[in-house]
């Protein structure tokens, strides 16, 4: 056989092994370096997540003859967060709704497509966003977590379901949009609730059969019952004993992100999220650490048995969730090749733990927090400014990085073995904090215990502070934390990132709808494609036939949900030459509010602000008005013309299916009346003074973070 003849016959053979076995994903091909270079198999590239691509094709040099190759269309107008996966030749992405496509990774046509039919319902037990960040592979498999917390096992090949298992209690208000991963032939899967009150934990299933593997939980349960394991023993001791709250809430402390599996420790690390309520002193007025919140935890991969943690933001009130991406790298500090894990964490600090002991390294700020002066490196403990805990003398704190968007959320870093850096797409957004004195419990809305509608009042009162919502990329070298280079600062939300062998740097600017190349070393931006719409997701990069192409989820943050999008995913390689459709012209709604109902009074706008802060400002932001967003202005919608129609929705739930949820065992009529009332008076004060000369609406929750 002549060497040519062998290539083909191996490239043919290899496209009919890829034919009968789609979704071939095993510990062999993921341990091979030519197999994962070729393939994006799992959520962060490989188990390290470093997002890194050594492919080379695409360079500095010739960058600039990037063009698309193909698209395919999505059938939604919603955000999308997905990274996809490449396997052989089919590339799987999961959309809004935890929705799956198969795609042909020649042509971009449909093979399958998977929808789990999740209820609308399920949308108001969803902080931010009807998401989905990615999906798993293994052995002929595709494994979707849905926003209403099943894991779905799919046939690679038909897209059927193979089983199907529910991770939470459906009594309690859990949700997944993170991806799962596959370590070892179990599917490890975690889980979002951490803003409504539950219990985090994480869960191992068998990937053949969907049974139970094991469970490592974040937070203790019930202390009338006996501890799961040693670790929930010494996790219950810092939270304080008799405070009913955060065992009514559940604690919190979800899993919505950061898992990462790492075959060389034989670990696997877990980000966890912010407490419930917020407000640690409705939480536990004890005040104690409460692990295992704003954690990174490391439990054994066979048995989900504890080995380490360290706790990034003891006894946790500022929605600091320790979720943001995490990778598994080789560094050289001082001289020594150290094992270690990285996060650039919502709190502001840039984390290097050991990833065998878990101890903490280094800890610097990445941007210029306001809530700590540092972390004392001998305990590992924060140094927090005592006002910083927004306490109840009502004062307030505007708080940097905000909560809502923090430092760094799920957007996926990179880190480059080549340039020694690691790239975080990074948040710079203020929010002030402001004490909730008439907190209550809330059993269907958020419990948070600070006062979304008292966080806009402290910025009108206070016209001196600082206010932002921004973000950038950064270029930070592991080795000192100390940053290299940013990029250009843009308003909102910002994308995830892949690194290449190319000296390059994928990524989204958000809502500036354009796909970016920046030189790894410098942050030069080399290319940029206008792609239409946000770009949030990070992108990956694979090659076939001997090509390399750079593929990206695009899609939401249009300029209001009325917008048409253009929810695609893009696929790009050198020479391309496919053109998008040129976009639909659009001219917003008017804002055209009805009057104040007349039999509405001043304390029906005020009670009805309240109530829309509690139940709806989640998802439609402040007073009613989101400026880019995945749900409806509610300061220009019909809805405010008549009460029967805005009850029909609110209270009866008749758009529940678009995810518009029924909220008639929260509200009655009167408070709808009450809440109507405020948008209509939101609305009319919106009209008469521009939006310039509007107070700044607050970060919103679902515009940037995703969990
Ligand atoms: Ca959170």
């Amino acid at each position: 056989m002549t060497a040519l003849l062998a290539l083909a016959w191996a490239a043919s053979s290899a496209a009919v092994l890829a034919a009968e076995m789609p979704a071939n994903v095993d510990a062999k091909r993921m341990a091979d370096p030519v197999a994962t270079a070729a393939n994006w198999m799992t959520y962060g590239g490989t188990y390290s997540e470093q997002r890194f691509s050594p492919l080379k094709q695409i360079d500095k040099s010739n960058v600039t003859r990037l063009g698309l190759a193909w698209f395919a269309d999505y059938d939604t107008n919603l955000r999308q967060d997905g990274t996809p996966l490449k396997i052989d030749d089919v590339i799987y992405v999961s959309t809004a709704w935890s929705k799956v496509y198969a795609l042909d990774a020649r042509t971009g046509k449909t093979l399958w497509q998977y929808d789990p039919k999740t209820p609308g319902q399920w949308v108001r037990y969803l902080c931010c966003g009807i998401v989905n960040r990615g999906i798993a592979a293994w052995n002929g498999k595709i494994y979707l977590g849905t926003l209403d917390g099943r894991l779905v096992a799919l046939d690679a090949k038909t897209g059927k379901p193979v089983w199907e298992t529910l991770t939470i209690d459906p009594k309690q208000r859990y949700s997944i949009t993170s991806a799962p991963r596959v370590a070892k032939g179990k599917v490890l899967v975690g889980l979002s609730g951490g803003e409504y009150g539950v219990r985090g934990y994480i869960s191992a299933y068998d990937a053949e059969s969907g049974k139970l593997d094991w469970r490592f939980y974040t937070v203790p349960g019930d202390p009338s019952q006996p501890p799961e394991n040693d670790a929930m023993k010494t996790a219950a001791a810092t939270w304080g004993k008799g405070s009913e709250e955060w065992l009514k809430r559940g604690g919190g402390g979800t899993t919505w992100d950061a898992l990462v599996y790492d075959p060389v420790t034989n670990l696997v690390y877990i980000g966890t999220g912010n407490g419930t309520p917020w407000n640690q002193v409705y939480r536990d007025p004890k005040k104690g650490d409460n692990l295992f919140l704003a954690s990174i935890v490391a439990v054994n991969a066979d048995t989900g048995a504890y080995v380490w943690h360290y706790q990034e933001t003891p006894a946790e009130t500022w929605d600091y969730d320790a979720v943001s991406p995490l990778s598994v790298v080789d560094l050289n500090l001082n001289g020594q090749k150290q094992r270690v894990v990285l996060q650039a964490s919502k709190n502001g600090f840039f984390y290097v733990l050991a990833a065998r002991t878990g101890k903490l390294l280094k800890a610097t700020p990445f941007v210029d927090l306001n809530w700590a002066d540092g972390v004392d490196m001998k305990t590992g403990r924060p140094r927090v400014k005592p006002e910083a805990r927004y306490p109840a003398d009502g004062k307030g704190f505007n708080l940097f990085p905000g909560g809502a968007q923090g430092a760094h959320g799920w957007q996926g870093n990179a880190f480059s073995p080549d340039t020694g850096l690691f790239y975080i797409p990074t948040g710079h957004a203020y929010s002030a904090m402001v004490y909730d004195p008439n907190y209550k419990a809330n059993e269907t809305g958020t419990n948070l215990g600070i006062d979304f509608a008292a966080m806009r009042t402290w910025y009108t009162s206070h016209p001196e502070a600082k206010r932002s919502t921004t973000s950038l990329l950064q270029a930070v070298d592991p080795k000192t934390g100390q940053q290299v280079w940013a990029g250009d600062e843009h308003d909102g939300a910002t994308g995830g990132v892949v690194a290449t062998a190319g000296g390059l740097v994928f990524q989204g600017n958000g809502s500036g709808n354009h796909l970016r190349a920046f030189d790894a070393s410098t942050g030069k931006v080399l290319w940029s494609f206008d792609v239409q719409t946000a770009v949030l997701a990070p992108p990956i990069s694979y090659e076939l036939d001997g090509k390399q192409y750079i593929a990206v989820s695009v899609g939401g943050n249009a300029s209001d949900y009325y917008a048409p999008n253009y929810s695609r995913l893009l696929v790009f390689a050198l020479d391309g030459k496919a053109t998008l459709p040129p976009t639909t012209p659009y001219t917003p709604r008017p804002l055209l509010p009805p009057p104040l109902d007349a039999e509405a009074t001043p304390a029906d706008v005020q009670t009805g602000e309240q109530l829309y802060a509690r139940n709806c400002a989640m998802c439609h932001g402040d007073r009613g008005r989101q400026a880019r967003g995945q749900f409806p202005d509610l300061t220009r919608t019909p809805m405010l013309y008549t009460q029967d129609g805005f009850n029909a929705v609110v209270l009866k739930g008749a758009l529940s299916a678009r995810g518009m949820a029924s909220f008639g065992d929260a509200l009655k009529p009167e408070d709808t009346f009450r809440i109507r009332n405020f948008l209509i008076d939101a609305a009319n004060k919106l009209k008469a003074a521009p939006p310039s000369a509007a107070p700044v609406a607050a970060p919103t929750a679902a515009e940037a973070h995703g969990q």
